[in-house]
């Protein structure tokens, strides 16, 4: 039996403690949070009982069976489908761009097969045969006016630059449909967790060979008695940032309360740079068979990530990479410690991927401890 300090009592923590208390391994969580979950953390709203994503909306998609019953062992799961709206120059369109997107956006009525051919041979840029940026991919697969509208103003608002600065990657998830799906994910699996994704992580923490500490941010003292460390935080916090702080942006949420319906859908993007926050989603709605009298809605503005800022989403542009590659190399010199899950690892990972990795490394970790 060998006794395991994990730092962090996100979905990474919570899979790799289970697993392991599993095995028979003494596991020790801690949070500095007052709460488990990380960043998925649900909790109800005193005032109207809505059940509010704390730090922004989490949808729960997969196509990985193992994951799906993993998380629905834990869990009861309703069926949500994620359809999102975006609000430009005063017009409320459907995305992801879709097929009722660009007849209304075109003011026309076309068919699939008419929509394909007017997108390519009117709008798509085909001169860019091999795009670089961001922009570059969404003029060669939507053209400029759908680009301008749906992806350049959210975008630099989202990361602080020019579409041009950002690497085409980021748009290869953004599909381009030609019939009325207007599903945000394409995955065979999608819900949410009833009562949840704390309870969802709190179940899976229920173990007798788990202790978790919350309000416990890591010293190095605590790693003393530990035989192994479990690192979920961020990996430049774990080195006291002596190569530099790996950039993130950070999102600021302006909540406010009202009564009944008060977007009529979740999630509503603002495409306009005017606009400075990047979409309002209203949580009542990511829970429809609920009913409450109060809604609980989120502004949200992303900015450049502060020291004492909650880090969101990983910058990982050129400068970032090559500081990621020193912090990689120290960690992979590091007796001891395993770094995972988004922070530890400087990479933005869904939760399934999140609990994907984490059920990968487990068998890796059991043989080693034996
Ligand atoms: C705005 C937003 C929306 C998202 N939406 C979706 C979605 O719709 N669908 C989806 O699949 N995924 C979504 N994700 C991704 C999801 O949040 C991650 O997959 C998941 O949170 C990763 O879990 P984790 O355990 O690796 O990290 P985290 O959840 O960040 O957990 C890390 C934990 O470590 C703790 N910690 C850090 N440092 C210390 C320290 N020094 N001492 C003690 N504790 C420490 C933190 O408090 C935190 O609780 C979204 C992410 C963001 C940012």
């Amino acid at each position: 039996m060998m006794n395991i300090l994990i730092v962090g009592a996100g979905l990474s923590g919570a899979v790799l403690g289970r697993g392991l208390a599993q095995a028979g391994h003494k596991i020790t969580v801690i949070d500095s949070r007052s709460h488990v979950a990380g960043n998925c953390h649900t909790e109800r709203c005193p005032d109207t009982g809505v059940l509010v994503h704390v730090y922004g909306p989490h949808i729960f998609h997969t196509d990985d069976v193992q994951v799906w019953d993993y998380v629905n062992a834990h869990a009861h799961f309703k069926p949500y489908k994620n359809s999102v709206k975006s609000t430009v120059d005063g017009a409320v369109y459907s995305l992801p761009v879709n097929l009722h997107t660009i007849n209304q956006f075109f003011g026309k009525t076309l068919r699939p097969d008419e929509a394909r051919a007017f997108i390519e041979q009117t709008q798509a840029d085909t001169s860019i045969t091999d795009p670089q940026s961001f922009e570059e991919q969404a003029l060669r697969f939507v053209g400029r006016d759908l680009y301008e509208a749906f992806f350049q103003g959210y975008t630099e608002k989202q990361w602080g630059c020019a579409p041009s600065a950002l690497p085409a990657s980021i748009l290869k998830r953004l599909p381009l449909r030609f019939n009325y799906d207007d599903n945000y994910f394409a995955h065979k699996f999608q819900g949410m967790p009833e009562q949840g994704y704390t309870a969802m992580v709190e179940s899976i923490l229920d173990h007798p060979n788990i202790d978790v500490h919350l309000e416990t941010p890591y010293t190095p003292a605590m790693a003393e008695n530990a035989d192994h460390l479990i690192w979920s935080g961020p990996l430049d916090a774990y080195f006291d940032h002596k190569l530099g702080r790996l950039g993130y942006r950070t999102l600021d949420f302006e909540r406010f309360t009202d009564t009944g319906d008060w977007q009529g859908c979740a999630v509503m993007n603002y495409g306009n740079r005017e606009v400075p926050y990047t979409r309002i989603t209203e949580h009542k709605h990511f829970a429809p068979w609920e009913s409450h009298e109060g809604t609980v809605c989120y502004r949200e503005y992303a900015r450049a990530c502060g020291p004492d800022d909650i880090p969101y989403y990983p910058i990982r542009m050129v400068e970032e990479k090559t500081m990621l590659g020193e912090y990689e190399a120290l960690a992979a010199q590091t007796e001891g410690v395993s770094f995972v899950g988004r922070l530890g690892t400087y990479r933005y990972l869904d939760m399934d991927v999140t609990i994907r990795e984490a059920l990968d490394l487990l068998p890796q970790l059991i043989a080693r401890f034996e």
